[in-house]
């Protein structure tokens, strides 16, 4: 930091943001990272292996504004793991992105695409920016100067970055333009989360939301509880909330309430979906005035009882305080991290089924995979055919981790760990260390 720190002018040196607290989903992640290793008693040199980083590459990407000022922007990359493959994870842009967040996001991704068998290892990028801030033209010399200066980095066979937090189709495309620029040839290959037109695949957008409800009828069935009579609660009403309810209303569920920043909304005689899509879209993407229920509070919407509790919106949502108001049967995380590492324990004594993160929310990442998958071969799936096989992952990885968790007698998402764990550590002792 202080090298980079020094190339930079002061003026345009920002202090990094502060480094999470304890209870952050990046702590939480690596206390169940450490049960995870105790269980499958993990050589200590392995264990250490996987806490640190393979790469961290920093890099200023310095902008020419549009009124010629020239101002200076920090861009990281950190690559957590290549053993399984190509390491896959995406880009954000936010003011407050630090390394120390990057770092653990990164390991995040090698656990989720080891435990849906996605032949990927877990990176993750980030560039210290404010997107609103910035034009459509600076943001498109910030993305391209950011792509060139990770030319080594990124690759189809090396490091494949996807959307993230501000990151969208359009920031995908300009960085398969500029490196496709730097290579001289069209790799498309090396980002996912393009537009359609330029070899994005059909089914990603609904990935996400349909990974999480192939794992809920999973999980519903384990307990015996048919999806015609299963009550359900949404929190988020963005990609992953939506698309989850209007699936698993297709399945005959009944939606009780719903939720986004606006407030909860509560119908105990079950609420129409399709209708507050529709209303949500046309009114600026947000369920503000929605009439089909009565409005309540993200905090009771939590406290419902209820079949199944998908939260969807972000992270830290059930911690120690309200963990023991929770009264759904059935906790599917659509958000990541939206349960924190010391609400697990209340949870399990509950009795409470948590289908974790890392399964639940991995449709994304499956089919991203098959984004690169079709990329390669130029040869693009019907939506039938991705979302076939991403069923077919998914409930697999379910199966897998159900059968872990009733082998150690663990809950899913120590299972989850400790399979993903597993497989990467089993692969590094096949491949051993390269000298
Ligand atoms: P989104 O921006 O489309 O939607 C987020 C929704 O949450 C919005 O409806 C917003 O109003 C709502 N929200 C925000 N704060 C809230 C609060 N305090 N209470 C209730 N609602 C609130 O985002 P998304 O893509 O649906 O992602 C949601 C979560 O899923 C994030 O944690 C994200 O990291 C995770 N995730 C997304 C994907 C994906 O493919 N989109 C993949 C894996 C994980």
């Amino acid at each position: 930091m202080s090298e980079l720190k020094e190339a930079l002018s002061k003026e345009y040196y920002k202090e990094p943001a502060p480094i999470p607290q304890s209870d952050s989903p990046f702590a939480s992640m690596m206390e169940r990272f450490r049960f995870a290793a105790d269980i499958l008693d993990l050589d200590e040199g392995v264990f250490q292996y996987l806490s640190t980083p393979e790469k961290v590459v920093m890099v200023a990407i310095p902008v020419t504004m549009d009124d010629g000022r020239i101002e200076v922007f920090e861009g990281y990359r950190v690559i957590h793991n290549s053993i399984l493959g190509p390491s896959k994870g995406g880009i954000r842009y936010a003011e407050d992105v630090h390394l120390d967040e990057v770092k653990a996001l990164a390991a995040w991704m090698t656990w989720k695409c080891a435990c849906v068998n996605v032949p990927f290892g877990g990176a993750k990028g980030g560039v210290r920016v404010d997107p609103k801030k910035l034009s459509m033209p600076e943001l498109e010399r910030l993305t391209r100067r950011y792509t060139t200066n990770m030319f080594e980095v990124f690759g189809p066979d090396r490091d494949i970055p996807a959307p993230d937090m501000n990151t969208n189709e359009q920031i995908m495309a300009w960085i398969m333009d500029a490196y496709s620029m730097k290579s001289h040839k069209n790799d498309t290959a090396v980002v996912t989360g393009k537009p359609i037109i330029l070899g994005g695949s059909k089914g990603r957008r609904e990935a996400t939301g349909r990974g999480v409800i192939t794992t809920t009828l999973a999980a519903l069935n384990k307990l015996k509880i048919s999806p015609s009579d299963a009550s359900i609660v949404v929190q988020g009403f963005g990609n992953v909330g939506s698309v989850s309810a209007q699936l698993i209303y297709e399945q005959g569920a009944k939606i009780i309430a719903i939720s986004d920043v606006s407030g909860g909304y509560y119908n105990k005689n079950g609420i129409d979906i399709p209708k507050a899509i529709h209303y949500s879209q046309t009114n600026g993407y947000s369920l503000e005035g929605f009439d089909g229920a009565e409005k309540i509070s993200n905090k009771d919407l939590l406290e419902l009882e209820c079949d199944v509790l998908i939260p969807a919106a972000k992270e830290d949502q059930i911690d120690k305080d309200n963990a023991g108001k929770i009264r759904a049967k059935i906790i599917a995380e659509g958000a990541n991290g939206p349960v924190t590492a010391n609400a697990d324990k209340i949870l399990e004594e509950n009795g409470i089924m948590v289908i974790p993160d890392i399964l639940a929310n991995a449709g994304g990442v499956t089919v991203s995979y098959f984004e690169w998958v079709q990329d390669r071969h130029g040869y693009f799936w019907t939506e039938e055919r991705v979302n076939r096989r991403l069923n077919r992952m998914m409930r697999e990885a379910f199966d897998n981790l159900f059968t872990v968790s009733e082998k150690y007698s663990i809950t899913l998402r120590q299972a989850a760990y400790v399979y993903s764990i597993d497989r990467v550590a089993t692969t590094l002792k096949l491949r051993g260390i390269y000298a």
